[in-house]
């Protein structure tokens, strides 16, 4: 394979817009500039101060091998280990979901959820990299937040994260709710695409663990469970946030209803498509308070 012939910084910007460019990739310009910073191992200040300086061989190997793993599809996140969320730094590796700018927009609503609620209890279920519960934790210092997986590659991640920001959150290895109960607030990106979706799915979900995506032929096979225990699990009033394929937002919705769930209602991601579900848990009935029901 032919190194990159750029031989200053500037060219090597050039050269490498030019080669994502040529990949389809949806930002060839912003990516190029991530690729050079982090193979020269710089901040954006001093890339950009010594934009005429040359730059050595080890870097340019460094970036024709990013290269070819770039060719084949690999998501730039997973190529150089690393992906922000909410503002925070989190490492990312194959085995764990990476996080998606559109599950930002789920832990805003999260954070709606639980506003003027002093030291909330909240869970957030399949937590992968940690990104949700993490970023939580970030705002809400006073929150107790638990954080529940399957996979041991993913709490691995999460804990390392966890640590490594200085963000203490309880991770569980056990499935949905955990058997935690007393809960305000139940978030979770599970795992929601209908099997059928893996026969057209983009080439960037194949570095994605299975179990992370793919739930049953309806694509609610974890979701679905997931309510059920969250009902149980949240105090009288507490709310659940989910992500959700927008082709199964109505379906679950009339579920959440059918739970028992109050104020359910849809809401749509930046394409406008229904991609979040919110639910509160009905207030206490006046006859279970006084002891009468
Ligand atoms: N919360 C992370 C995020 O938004 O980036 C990861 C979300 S990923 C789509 C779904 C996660 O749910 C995976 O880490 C997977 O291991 C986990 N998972 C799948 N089934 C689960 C279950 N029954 N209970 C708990 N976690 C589960
Ligand atoms: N948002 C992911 C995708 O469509 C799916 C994630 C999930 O199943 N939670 O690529």
């Amino acid at each position: 394979m032919t190194k990159p012939k750029a031989k200053t910084r500037a060219s090597l910007l050039g050269h490498l817009e030019a080669r994502l460019r040529a990949l389809g990739v949806p930002s060839p310009a912003a990516e190029a500039r991530v690729f050079a910073r982090a193979a020269l191992e710089e901040t954006p200040e001093a890339f950009f101060a010594r934009l005429a300086e040359p730059v050595p061989e080890a870097a340019r190997g460094r970036i024709e091998a990013w290269l070819a793993r770039r060719e084949r599809g690999e998501p730039p996140a997973l190529i150089l280990g690393e992906a922000e969320f909410m503002g925070l730094p989190l490492k990312v590796r194959p085995g764990v979901f990476l996080p998606r700018p559109e599950t930002e927009r789920l832990v805003e609503l999260a954070l709606n959820a639980i506003e003027g609620k002093p030291s909330p209890r909240v869970l957030d279920v399949g937590t992968g990299s940690g990104a949700i519960a993490l970023a939580i934790k970030k705002a809400r210092p006073d929150a107790r937040v638990f954080a529940s997986d399957m996979s041991e590659k993913a709490l691995e991640l999460a804990r390392e994260n966890a640590r490594a920001l200085g963000l203490p959150v309880e991770f569980l290895k056990a499935p949905l709710i955990a058997g935690l109960s007393g809960l305000d607030l139940v978030v979770a990106n599970p795992p929601y695409l209908p099997e059928r979706y893996r026969e057209t799915a983009p080439r960037e979900l194949s570095f994605e663990p299975e179990e992370a995506l793919y739930a049953g032929p309806d694509g609610l096979a974890v979701a679905r469970p997931l309510l059920l225990e969250a009902r149980r699990a949240l105090v009288p009033g507490g709310k659940v946030v989910l992500e959700l394929d927008p082709t199964n937002a109505a379906l679950l919705g009339r579920f959440a209803l059918e739970l028992g769930f109050r104020e359910v209602c849809t809401l749509p991601d930046l394409a406008r498509r229904p991609r979040y579900l919110l639910a509160r848990a009905p207030a206490a009935e006046l006859a279970g308070e006084l002891g009468l029901a």
